[in-house]
């Protein structure tokens, strides 16, 4: 997308405003998609949490896309969406076997990371098929270094619980369709997820009835120059290579899968706001937007780096600037950033603003969460509407503090 096209579209939308660029999904889908077309069965199931909107989801499934979710609103949302539940699947982590048991109802695939909710969901629904969630207990450390930790992550089912597992299996007579392991966004190079692979291959060898195996994502993409990027590429051709020799011993063409968020929307995405104010302090000049961690909450929460353009002004000299927002409390976007010469009413972009952005989006504030805006066939559609006072008043329930007290009778 051209900075004019974005620029157009606060004019006409409004700032704050979340803008979505449906090529670059595309691109990012089909990138992926060709670096395993060597593998018979693919499954690319887009995580629904990295960026929710209805619309993002049905672009989705017209790809060819399933769906990852981890709530039952999330499964209900696919569904809402017009993916059948065989293109859904429900990897929670800590919820309750009642949801768990929600989901089996509404016919999508369950992967259970848990012991003691395997043995209760076994045991009462032998018949319904699950995948199990692996913890490989494998981390990157620092470069190409692999180091197995981790011990204590609340995800997955440990590796060295197999024999567990194999137990309740027996036991309740239950079927394991899929392995699936999700290590996070720790995995950096292609190696260390192959190392990580090769635990998984171990672990489905035990299983005779499975349909999938189900590497989950952690992909990174750049944000900003000099990033490491997974190259999906290689991993593809390796990956690939190794899956079908596993394939041919186990006896079955099974379905490779992928849960990727960040990777497929990511880079999509720009979020523009205004500058409300440029405030010279005796040591920094501060551009103050018309947003807040209400709207973008990556920077503060894991001090995610998000480049940030001014867009009014691409040809104004460089200036530093530090970016901060409205809320009433230290909300820094970018520190002692170098951008182009920034005048009040300007409007910054802020790149990567696709996965983890508006999804954690809040109120905080009493501020509105902002409009959603879909860039798509070289038009400009609106997703979501922002939000306005009604919504911020909804559900809330006044106490008549006029009304008279009970007077409780002393005995
Ligand atoms: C969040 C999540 C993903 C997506 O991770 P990305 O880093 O955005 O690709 C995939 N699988 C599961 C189970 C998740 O919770």
């Amino acid at each position: 997308m051209l900075d004019n096209q974005l620029l157009k579209i606060a004019q006409e939308f409004g700032s704050p405003v979340y803008v979505y660029d449906a090529d670059k999904i595309e691109k990012q889908y089909n990138r992926l998609a060709s670096a395993f077309k060597d593998v018979k069965k693919l499954k690319i199931n887009y995580a629904v949490k990295a960026l929710s909107n209805i619309s993002i989801l049905k672009l989705l499934k017209s790809l060819g896309s399933g769906i990852d979710t981890v709530s039952i609103q999330e499964v209900k949302l696919g569904l809402a969406a017009g993916f059948s539940p065989d293109q859904i699947i429900y990897t929670p982590n800590g919820v309750s076997l009642n949801e768990i048991e929600q989901a089996a109802k509404l016919g999508v695939k369950i992967n259970i990371d848990n012991l003691s909710i395997l043995e209760q969901f076994g045991t009462k629904h032998p018949k319904t098929p699950v995948c199990i969630r692996i913890n490989p207990h494998v981390m990157a450390g620092g470069n190409a270094n692999i180091s197995v930790g981790h011990i204590d992550s609340k995800f997955g089912i440990s590796i060295h619980q197999i024999p567990h597992i194999l137990r309740i299996v027996e036991n309740t007579k239950m079927t394991i369709n899929g392995i699936h392991m999700h290590t996070g966004s720790d995995i950096l190079d292609i190696e260390v997820f192959l190392y990580a692979s090769e635990i998984l291959f171990d672990t489905a060898k035990q299983f005779r009835n499975l349909d999938f195996i189900d590497f989950g994502s952690g992909f990174k993409v750049p944000y900003k120059q000099g990033d490491i990027e997974t190259n999906i590429e290689e991993l593809g051709k390796k990956l690939s290579e190794r899956f079908n020799a596993f394939c041919k011993t186990y006896g079955k063409d099974l379905t490779l899968a992928f849960e990727p968020g960040k990777f497929l929307v990511s880079e999509s995405g720009n979020f523009l706001t205004q500058v409300n104010a440029v405030k010279q302090t005796t040591s920094t000049v501060f551009a103050q937007i018309d947003s807040g961690f209400n709207h973008l909450i990556r920077p503060m929460l894991y001090g995610s780096h998000h480049e940030i353009i001014n867009i009014s002004n691409p040809e104004g000299r460089e200036r530093f600037y530090t970016v901060v927002g409205y809320i009433c409390e230290t909300d820094t976007f970018g520190n002692n950033r170098r951008i182009n010469e920034i005048n009040e009413t300007d409007i910054l972009c802020f790149k990567n603003a696709g996965a983890y952005c508006f999804s954690m989006a809040s109120n905080y504030n009493s501020r509105y969460r902002p409009a959603e805006v879909l860039w798509y066939n070289n038009k400009a559609h609106l997703i979501r509407k922002r939000e306005a006072f009604d919504d911020i008043m909804r559900n809330q329930i006044e106490v008549d503090f006029n009304a008279k007290k009970d007077t409780i009778l002393a005995k």
